[in-house]
Formats: structure tokens, sequence, C-alpha cells
């Protein structure tokens, strides 16, 4: 798929400052908008659809909606991964996103409401699990040497003492008695009448009249998923590192979902990441930039020597090629970049001053001569 980068406040046809309240409401109007059930068979309608709902998950999310704001995050216009809208998952997964409800809310298909469904068993069908995100906070060393991380993180798994349907053990839903199990509702009438999820069941065609006792007739059981990741060599601040299979499991033998772990580099006070390179700078005393020098430098292994050549500016750069931080997907390493400055002392001693005078008068040409061979060359009074 190609990495279209759109902005999402544009696609949402918001301001940037459009507060939560603005952004629900634009996102319904253009969501009932393009409804595959008002444009059966309109494809671009239903690309359109995807576009919406991708951009109201970001953008509904505080958390997603900092990281794209600041470019850091994965929708972000410079970010790694392309702008995908088929990532977010399944039409139910959007209906359930857009009423707000748990659930696998209408099939949405070009077939209209109710189409797919299987009468109040119409759950049954696979389901990707949800993907999961989280945080890992790293030094700079370990980001760049790849480390273990022990994460823990907030999710749910189907409760066991009713496998997820909610009901009390020995029961089990019935047919919801407001949509006869089509788990859809409609208002209005012919063409522009909307079709909405169920009001009583939400749209799974079921109701649970007995709930069960251990999880209150929701099906899901809160739990903390402890795991150890390897963390790639290579990684940066704002990193995500995909772990595939390792998010929430899915339902009636669909795949589980994957997991996201963004990194949080602490910075160096040495190096500095910029692209794929690492940048440090590099005092030298006048009189080191003025005959040259041999000076020790550190690199990520160690120290290397750099030859100076003599008469080096301030902010000139040498490279050490190879010697950064490996690249992600192991295209190699980066370089390091040494940015020369020239530190000037704040006070002279005697003796100091004395050889500052005499070097003074032996290098005493006037660098600013051209400055005034242009045309004017009265003498400012
Ligand atoms: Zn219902
Ligand atoms: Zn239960």
């Amino acid at each position: 798929m190609a990495a279209t980068k759109p902005d999402l406040y544009k696609v949402l046809g918001v301001g940037r400052n459009a507060s939560d309240e603005e952004l629900k409401k634009a996102y319904r109007k253009l969501a009932r908008q393009y409804h595959p059930d008002r444009n059966p068979g309109d494809a671009s309608a239903e690309e359109r659809f995807k576009e919406i709902s991708a951009a109201y998950d970001v953008l509904s999310d505080p958390d997603k909606r900092r990281a794209y704001d600041l470019g850091t995050g994965p929708f972000a216009a410079g970010g790694g991964a392309g702008f995908d809208p088929n990532a977010f998952g399944s039409f139910s997964d959007i209906l359930s996103n857009l009423f707000g409800r748990g659930g696998g809310a209408g099939q949405g298909g070009a077939g209209g409401p109710g189409a797919g469904r299987a009468g109040a068993g119409g759950r049954a069908r696979p389901q990707r699990g949800r993907d999961l995100e989280t945080e890992v906070s790293l030094s700079f060393q370990e980001a760049v040497d790849g480390a273990q991380a022990s994460l823990a993180i907030p999710t749910s798994t189907p409760c066991e003492t009713c496998h997820g349907t909610g009901a009390r053990p020995g029961t089990s839903p019935v047919v919801c008695p407001v949509c006869q199990g089509r788990g859809v509702e409609s208002q209005g009438q012919g063409f522009f009448s909307i079709t909405q999820p169920c009001s009583r069941c939400g749209g799974s065609g079921t109701v649970v009249e007995s709930p069960c006792p251990t999880c209150g007739g929701s099906g899901a059981r809160r739990t903390i998923k402890r795991l150890r990741v390897n963390i790639p060599a290579g990684v940066k601040e704002g990193s995500r590192v995909r772990i595939a299979g390792k998010g929430e499991p899915g339902a009636n033998g669909g795949p589980p979902g994957d997991l996201f772990v963004v990194t949080r580099v602490a910075p160096s006070p040495v190096f500095r990441q910029a692209g794929d390179h690492l940048e440090v700078e590099v005092p030298l005393t006048v009189v080191e930039a003025l005959q040259g020098a041999t000076v020790e430098v550190p690199t990520l292994s160690g120290k290397k020597r750099l030859r100076i050549a003599p008469g080096t500016r301030h902010g000139a750069v040498q490279r050490l090629r190879g010697e950064g931080a490996p690249r992600l997907g192991g295209k190699g390493r980066g370089d390091i970049h040494y940015r020369f400055t020239i530190e000037l002392p704040r006070t002279l001693t005697a003796e100091q001053r004395e050889a500052v005078e005499r070097l003074g008068q032996v290098m005493n040409g006037n660098p600013r001569e051209r400055l005034f061979t242009n045309g004017r060359t009265e003498q400012v009074a």
C-alpha cells in the first residue's frame, strides 16, 4: 500500500485546536455520510469511511494525538509507518468505535443491515485480537546496544467462568428482544434511514439475562500481561517496535493482535542523535586549532584519536564512518560526526597576556579589509 500521509485534521475537516467534542461531532457527521450502508457498492465511499475512522482513532486518543501533533508517532507525516486505514481493524471495530459500544456491532458490508449475520449466533466469525501499546524507558547505551525489557501491560482476557459470553454458567445469552437478533435498529425512512447498532444489545444480537458472577456480564477480565521482550539495537526516542502476535488474543479462533512498544530513550550527555548519525561537540584550544593536533574523542566503544589539521575552523566537522549506532533493520551503522568548537579562555594570566600581545605583533593582518573594497570606500568618521 502506498504510504500516503494525509493530514488527519483535514481528513475530519477540523482545525488543529479542535476540542474532543468538535472532533466527535465532525467524525459522526462524516461517518454517517460515508457509511457503507448508505453507499452500497461504492468503493470510494468505503475508502473514505475507513480513512475518517482511522483519523478519528488517532485524534480521539489523547496519547496518539499528542504523538501525532509532535510528529513522533507512527501516523506523523514524517513517521516511519505509512498511513494505512486498513490497519485499524475490521468494520465491526470501526462501528463499535463509532457508536461507543463494545462487541461486534453490525457487519457493515455492502449487503445492508443485518447482512451476513447468522441469527443469534452471529458472533462466531473469527476476530483478530486488539493491538496493545506500551512504553519502555531505556538508557542511551541500552538503545544503542539493544536490551531486554520486562513489560507489564494492562489488558483483558475472556472471563474464565463464562468463557467470554457474560452469562452465568448453566445459562446462555438469549436472542435480543428489541432487534430479534439482527443487532441493528433503523431510524428514519427510505433512503435516509440511519441504521444503528441495537440500543439494547449493542449490536451483538443477544442479551444476557442472568449475568456471570465473576465478570458481572461483561465477559472480560482485566489482567496484567507480563512478558520480556527484546528491544533491537539502534532504537531511538519514539521508535515503535512491533512484536507480532503479542497483543490481545483473538476471538473465535482469530489470530492475536500485535504489541507495539514505544521506546523512551534518555539523552546522552555526549552523543546527540542527528538522523542516522551521532554528533559530538569537541572543544579545541586556540593553539590546537592554529597548529593542528591529535586529540582523543569518545566513540560508542571507547576512545579514538583524531588528527586535526592546522588552521581548523570553528564548526568544522570530521566523520568516523560506521562508528555510530546500528541502523534498525540491520543495515549497518551510522557515523559519528565530530564538530569542533574553539574554546576561548575568559581571563588570561600575565604570562598568557604577554604571549598574546606578542602574537598580535606578528599576526597583524586586517581580515576586514575586504568589507570596504566594494564601491563605498569613504572613511567613516
Ligand atoms: Zn438487540
Ligand atoms: Zn464471566
